[in-house]
């Protein structure tokens, strides 16, 4: 008797110790709400614990570095350096060397030098308005990014050009906060830095993540769940920040350089899906502006990453490498890109 009751507490005592602990934090960063979940890894108990103070150290102390709110960050110095060489954190300086290497492969759909068009049209204050064709005119004359210019890690804009890194530095604060993650031996945790999902390794219970793709036309609703495993997913969409004009009209945030003006171009959203946080962002933004054929053109010349777009009209296009891992959960009609 007393032997079968030892037994069964042993049995106990293993599940308790097999049960990873949760852990999460919640913070409001870089303009929006971000949430981390971790489990502590075999290295024992409070792994978890120590790896999100240090990653929510690490995102305030990003934002305080790349904000063009705060008049001290490294990108408001440049900002208002009237082109002067500036010597930038590596922070930075990585994230505007990706920028650049992203913009080179899009032609210039992604663009940090878009800032003040993005301040035009009222997206940095709060304060809409539709500008005068003049005034967007004027304003992308000092638009493009062969006018930032990187040394060492130093970094030069032409006079009156204005950068913004708001399309890449989540991605960025993801794949850093997932690097400090693993140093502490955290082998479970999934992250959501508004719009860019960082999942890295299984549920505890030996599963795959599972990420809900949002319906861009319908903010209760899902169109679908992605399976993924150490992958970053990150989504850009025209729903995501938008006014409504004295037109009438819908203005969203993500402006094509070309033009000044929202992308308009059939495209509603975009879901990058891969190993490289920062590189996932940039291309999540990019793909938006270049709508759904360059998207598949870039797509099947780069191709490291899978991608999920959804029009306006409701078509939903996914990469064959996601296809099996991807579950719809609506009425659209999907396809698959090859
Ligand atoms: P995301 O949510 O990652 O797609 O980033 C969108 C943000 O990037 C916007 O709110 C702007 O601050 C900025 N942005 C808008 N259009 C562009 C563009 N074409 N290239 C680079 N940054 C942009
Ligand atoms: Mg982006």
């Amino acid at each position: 008797m007393k032997k079968a009751v030892f037994a069964a507490a042993l049995l106990l005592c293993g599940c308790a110790a097999k049960t990873p602990e949760k852990h999460t934090r919640e913070l409001f960063a870089m303009d929006t709400y971000m949430s981390l979940t971790a489990y502590d890894g075999e290295s024992g108990s409070e792994s978890a614990e120590a790896a999100l103070s240090e990653a929510v150290d690490f995102i305030n102390a990003l934002e305080r570095e790349l904000s063009v709110t705060l008049s001290e960050s490294d990108i408001s110095v440049l900002n208002s350096a009237s082109g002067e060489r500036i010597t930038v954190g590596s922070d930075a300086l990585s994230i505007i060397s990706t920028s650049l290497e992203i913009s080179s492969q899009t032609d210039g759909a992604l663009d940090i030098t878009v800032y003040p068009l993005v301040r035009e049209w009222g997206f940095t204050t709060g304060e809409y308005r539709i500008p005068e064709d003049e005034v967007l005119q004027d304003l992308l004359q000092n638009v493009g990014y062969g006018r930032i210019s990187v040394e060492g890690q130093t970094v030069a804009l032409a006079e009156g050009t204005e950068i913004d890194l708001g399309a890449l530095a989540k991605g960025y604060a993801g794949s850093r906060a997932v690097e400090i993650l693993r140093v502490h031996g955290v082998t479970s945790a999934i992250l959501d830095l508004g719009g860019n999902v960082c999942a890295v390794g299984k549920k505890p219970d030996g599963t795959a993540w599972r990420v809900a793709v949002a319906d861009p036309d319908n903010s209760s609703e899902y169109l679908g769940i992605l399976d993924v495993e150490d992958k970053f997913v990150v989504t850009s969409g025209k729903y995501e920040r938008y006014f409504t004009g004295d037109d009438g009209k819908r203005y969203h945030h993500i402006i094509d350089p070309k033009t000044g003006k929202p992308s308009e171009n059939g495209l509603n959203a975009v879901t990058v899906i891969g190993t490289d946080g920062t590189k996932c962002d940039a291309l999540s933004t990019a793909l938006l502006v270049m709508g759904e054929e360059r998207a598949v053109q870039y797509w099947r010349e780069y191709g490291d990453f899978d991608m999920l777009l959804v029009t306006d009209d409701r078509r939903l296009l996914v990469t064959d490498g996601i296809s099996d891992g991807f579950r719809l959960t609506s009425d659209c009609q999907v396809s698959v890109i090859e």
